[in-house]
């Protein structure tokens, strides 16, 4: 079976360092927006390495949501497609709003847009190299490319591990990783900016295997599917290597919630 990239890229890290400071302004409008959405008063939203390294959302539970069954969907039905990952959609909302009511930090859905032909997205041209989705902070926006093949094969698994990761990229910049990585990277050498976004991409790994550790028992998958979605994991400078992926996979699935996806105080040898 031909298979795209799986790794989702956080759009800003294609722009590299020097392109970073209009979308940490941006990034940085959204934190205190929606209060009102949880109903009591939300905290500020944590900004510079305390951001980074002690944010409130690593102090949450275990997902309280653990039900997601997957919609059925037909091969090359859009529509069918499009359902689906909605349902997946509102499971992931669920979800992540309960961690953020107990983090004490405001919370409002992300927007999202699937599609099939290449879009103009607020951060450029989409799809990217290497992107199988991506989260653009300027937009605030998920854009989940529906491949070809992916379409052909309803059965496919990719997409839901796209999805819950490109959403672990919301939950950073709702939380005020990405305008703390922003802020901290402006005037980084190139390794620096490559080492942060390794902990950026891993971490958001952690936290699509803790979403889907969590609704796993209702998914009717079976191992072959999990093990499947490792396999077909590919490294680079970017995301970090293959091991590390697998291992950061593994321990959001095992840990089913973020409190395991600290990878700000993870030691170099794990976010390589
Ligand atoms: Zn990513």
């Amino acid at each position: 079976m031909i298979r795209v990239v799986t790794a989702g890229v956080v759009a800003l890290s294609l722009t590299g360092a020097a392109g970073t400071a209009s979308a940490a302004a941006s990034g940085t409008a959204a934190g205190a927006a929606s209060a009102a959405s949880t109903g009591t008063a939300a905290r500020p939203v944590p900004t510079g390495k305390a951001a980074l390294t002690r944010n409130p959302i690593y102090r949450t539970g275990e997902f309280d949501f653990t039900e997601c069954a997957e919609l059925g969907r037909r091969p090359d039905d859009v529509d069918s497609y499009k359902l689906y990952l909605d349902h997946l959609m509102d499971c992931l909302n669920q979800s992540w709003a309960e961690e953020f009511k107990q983090a004490g930090l405001s919370f409002a859905k992300p927007r999202v847009r699937f599609i099939t032909k290449p879009a103009k997205t607020g951060c450029g041209k989409y799809p990217a190299p290497y992107a199988a989705g991506i989260y653009c902070e300027r937009d605030k926006t998920m854009w989940i490319l529906i491949y070809k093949n992916q379409l052909a094969d309803p059965s496919e698994f990719e997409l839901f591990q796209v999805i819950a990761h490109e959403y672990g990229h919301f939950v950073q910049d709702r939380a005020g990783i990405l305008p703390a990585v922003d802020r901290l990277t402006r005037r980084v050498s190139r390794a620096t900016w490559y080492a942060y976004s390794r902990r950026l991409e891993l971490q958001a790994e952690c936290l699509s295997g803790a979403f889907i550790g969590s609704v796993w028992h209702s998914l009717g998958r079976d191992q072959f599917d999990w093990d499947d979605l490792l396999d077909y994991k590919i490294g680079d400078v970017l995301h970090g290597k293959r091991a590390s992926i697998v291992y950061w996979l593994k321990r959001g699935w095992n840990g089913n919630g973020p409190a395991v996806c600290n990878t700000f105080t993870a030691p170099a040898s794990k976010v390589a």
